[in-house]
């Protein structure tokens, strides 16, 4: 038997709901927040997120689907494994913010990264996420955070917490950087060999590090928050203001720097201990540096991303499952076929959910199945309903039958 391939999922018929309410979710808060939706493709030049996210990274060095495309003149190609960089390169290309100085950007859509997979962990996964383009104030950082917040609260996750933390500007980063990579030098041999590797090119990293050896070699690390210059300082204290007069909960840590090498000023992350070793739900910051990055003119901008199967399996250890929509009509009986379709197509034209029998079953276990699918009504239409021009309409409720002609059928009110 053929099967997916390893960290791959089939969405299947009966988790769709779940999908749809969550869709549905993000759909009408990004609305309320005035998010519009960004769709790009899957695929992009390898460079948008090697020069985006930086080849020091486990996404960039050694997570990434990438391939040589071919024909006469290969070039390497990605499948995306996150949004933001993509986002960029698109928003770069068609000059949205030529037209619109503030874009609000949403997207839900799948991504690829090679990891072992594992509970709450896949190689093609999905996310949901925001980007606030075009403001360099405090207030779009702690709009994508209260947006993110509004949509957990929402499809009823509240078992979490939001950490946040301030990377400051390029002078106070600066400073930081090198303040700790004088510390790490320190601890050069109680770090571990991927900690020791990055140390120069990606000193904040080791902050991130899961390692139990890195953890208690950086337990006295300096506090990026004792080098936040003035202008830093103010900026990170109105993003919490603006938090805390919203009734967003979070937690300052100074330790939360995120792994990648755009973010400055706000970073945050929304965590779990529900999940076992995958304890983030989603995460985000500001990344004013990515845009120049990528070849385009310098822009703030902040977002973030939420892991929708985290998201899921939250919800299914909670219990709380999104509804199964039921028909509103099952048509039964041995009533000629092309007739019964007729009423169907009628009914549904009124914006109804209608089922009929395909395998000519019998009429008492067309019954059983109308019963089973939780329909509110079931239309009876046999041989005899049809020479006499009428049909059975059964209220499944109260039990009601109600004789109707069949030519007025789709005035009844269903
Ligand atoms: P990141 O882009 O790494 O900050 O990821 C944002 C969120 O996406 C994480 O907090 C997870 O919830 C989710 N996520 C990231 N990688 C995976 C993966 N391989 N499988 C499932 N979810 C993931």
């Amino acid at each position: 038997m053929i099967q997916t391939i390893r960290g791959t999922k089939d969405i299947l018929p009966g988790e769709i709901s779940e999908w749809h309410f969550l869709e549905e979710a993000f759909k009408r808060i990004t609305q309320q927040f005035g998010y519009k939706e960004i769709r790009t493709p899957v695929l992009e030049l390898t460079e948008v997120f090697s020069r985006g996210i930086s080849e020091g990274t486990d996404i960039v060095g050694k997570e990434m689907y990438s391939f040589l495309t071919k024909g006469k003149d290969p070039e390497s190609v990605t499948m995306r494994p996150e949004m933001t960089a993509a986002v960029v390169r698109s928003v770069t290309q068609h000059s949205l913010l030529h037209h619109d100085p503030t874009l609000r950007l949403w997207y839900a859509a799948s991504f690829f990264r090679y990891e072992k997979p594992q509970k709450g962990r896949q190689r093609q996964f999905h996310q949901f996420g925001a980007e606030c383009i075009g403001s360099p104030n405090p207030e779009s950082d702690a709009e994508v955070i209260i947006l993110a917040a509004t949509v957990l609260k929402e499809i009823g996750i509240t078992e979490y917490t939001l950490a946040i933390n301030s990377l400051g500007n390029k002078t106070s980063r600066e400073k930081y950087r090198t303040e700790l990579i004088s510390f790490l030098k320190g601890k050069f041999d109680e770090l571990s060999e991927d900690s020791q590797n990055r140390l120069e090119k990606n000193p904040l990293r080791v902050l991130d590090s899961k390692d139990a050896k890195d953890k208690a070699a950086t337990k006295d690390a300096p506090s990026i928050l004792d080098f936040l210059d003035e202008e830093s300082d103010a900026y990170f204290k109105n993003v919490q203001e603006i938090l805390k007069e919203s009734d967003v909960e979070f937690t300052v840590n100074p330790r939360l720097v995120r792994g990648l090498d755009y973010y400055n000023h706000t970073v945050f992350e929304f965590l779990t201990t529900k999940l076992g070793s995958q304890d983030a739900l989603g995460g985000g910051g500001r990344y004013d540096p990515l845009f120049a990055q990528l070849g385009g003119k310098e822009t703030p901008a902040v977002g973030f991303a939420l892991g929708i199967e985290r998201l899921l399996l939250l919800r299914e250890q909670n219990k709380v499952q999104a509804e199964v929509l039921k028909p509103d009509v099952f048509i039964i009986g041995d009533a000629s076929a092309k007739l019964i379709q007729k009423i169907a197509l009628r009914l549904r034209q009124k914006n109804l959910y209608v089922l009929t029998d395909l395998l000519r079953k019998s009429f008492k276990a067309q019954m059983k199945e109308s019963n089973k699918l939780g329909a509110r009504y079931t239309i009876i239409f046999g041989k005899q309903e049809e020479e006499k021009g009428i049909a059975i309409i059964k209220n499944m409720e109260t039990g009601v039958q109600t004789e109707y002609p069949l030519k007025e059928i789709a005035d009844f009110q269903f």
